[in-house]
């Protein structure tokens, strides 16, 4: 790469799958400099998507099974230094400093320091057991408290609260959701697929409750903002993410609703790029700047803004992509649902259809249920722009492949 000789130190703030994807293709591209990678959590990198799913399912499962193997770093030559969150920065020094008061020189920095939970302010110090999931001790520790078949409220019927659910349903627990809006996530699912979710949530013998939030809670359990009072011993919340406050913020970079970056992850800043959940980047699907939270965008955008660090030219245009696994379905979501006319494809009452959204001639979302093959052509088809006629999407003897031709 024509710039690698010129950059010595590549600090990585973020040691998540960001990061460690980043690391890694820092170095199949032949950067022979320093990487040093600085985390908050005490392991080296690893992926998050098993926490709220087979780790919850499976209660032999070690830990070792979610964590990279201990010599990553080492294999890689990189240098992991962790338990000490980045906090600070000094730009005309180009340097970043821990928690612990340590500071690091670079030449490139790379931002990676994901997102957090929010927090339920009604909920805290409330005298009842009140979890999130995040990590890998976040995800133990509730492992743990849904073996004890507990009464169980989730706050938040997105991703975390749906996963969480049916491992706990399955566990025995007794299962309410609580879902501010009137149906299951909303945001990205067409109501049609909100309620088969909650259907089959609800045949597993959870519960739920619309439109309404907690209010707070006591020892005995939550009450609700319209005054009912839901015995619980175990709380989960599962209301979104918040930005991480990071050195974003003294390098001048706004970053409430995530860090702004081009299509090469560079910010604002000279030598500073930023990937994975804290990047707020440019979603054609979606029309508008988005900070894209999945594995998907932590992995794939990470490679890619690393061979922008070292000079070489690499633009990053994706649509985004996640996929959920609850009982015996496999969801999986492209691009942006909302706001679109949908095409449903295939006999939503076999329990294996997908849904295509389309804005105008643009196909700008696609969600499968149970057809993870057609999901496979209708990401192709949204990320090289395809536009297939409607009538051809809505004839079930159209093969979409003839779309990609
Ligand atoms: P999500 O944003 O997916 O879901 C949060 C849900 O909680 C939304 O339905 C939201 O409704 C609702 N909500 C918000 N505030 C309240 C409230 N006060 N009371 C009740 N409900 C409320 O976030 P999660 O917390 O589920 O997930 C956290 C992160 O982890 C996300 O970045 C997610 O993408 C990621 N994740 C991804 C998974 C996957 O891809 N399979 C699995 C698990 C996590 P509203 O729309 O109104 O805000």
């Amino acid at each position: 790469p024509k710039l690698s000789a010129q950059i010595e130190n590549i600090v990585i703030a973020g040691a998540g799958q960001a990061g460690g994807r980043a690391a890694e293709a820092l170095r199949a591209k032949g950067f022979q400099g320093a990487i040093t990678m600085l985390g908050e959590e005490p392991h080296p990198p690893y992926e998050r998507p098993q926490l709220s799913k087979e780790m919850l399912h499976a209660p032999d499962v070690p830990v070792s099974y979610i964590k990279q193997a201990g010599d990553w770093q080492d294999k890689l030559g990189v240098r992991l230094e962790t338990g000490a969150a980045v906090t600070d920065c000094d730009a005309d020094r180009r340097t970043v400093s821990t928690t612990d008061g340590r500071s690091f020189a670079f030449d490139r920095l790379l931002i990676a320091t994901g997102t957090r939970p929010r927090r339920f302010a009604a909920l805290e110090n409330c005298g009842l057991d009140v979890q999130y999931l995040r990590n890998v001790e976040d995800a133990l520790r509730f492992r743990k408290s849904i073996q004890n078949k507990s009464r169980l409220v989730i706050v938040g019927g997105g991703v975390i609260g749906l996963e969480a659910a049916c491992a706990a349903a399955i566990m025995g627990c007794a299962v309410t959701v609580i879902e501010s809006e009137q149906r299951l996530l909303a945001r990205a699912f067409p109501s049609i697929v909100s309620d088969l979710v909650a259907a089959k949530h609800r045949s597993h013998g959870v519960g739920f409750i619309f439109g309404t939030t907690v209010s707070g809670a006591t020892a005995d359990g939550v009450t609700l903002c319209d005054g009912r009072m839901i015995a619980a011993d175990l709380v989960l919340v599962g209301i979104g993410v918040e930005s991480v406050p990071t050195v974003a913020d003294r390098l001048g970079l706004p970053s409430a609703t995530g860090i702004a970056v081009d299509a090469n992850g560079r910010t604002a800043a000279p030598g500073v790029f930023c990937a994975g959940d804290a990047a707020l980047q440019w979603s054609r699907c979606h029309g508008r700047a988005i900070r894209v939270e999945t594995w998907a965008n932590a992995q794939n955008q990470a490679i890619s803004v690393a061979a922008n660090m070292i000079g070489e030219a690499s633009e990053y245009n994706d649509p985004p992509w996640f996929w959920t696994d609850q009982y015996d379905l496999n969801i999986q979501v492209a691009g942006d649902m909302l706001d679109s006319d949908h095409i449903v494809r295939g006999d939503t009452r076999s329990g294996k259809f997908s849904v295509i959204a389309m804005r105008g001639s643009d196909v700008v979302g696609a969600l499968s249920v149970n057809a993870a093959k057609e999901m496979a052509v209708l990401r192709r088809v949204i990320a090289a722009s395809k536009r297939p006629a409607r009538a051809d999407l809505e004839s079930r003897a159209y093969d979409l492949r003839t779309a990609l031709k």
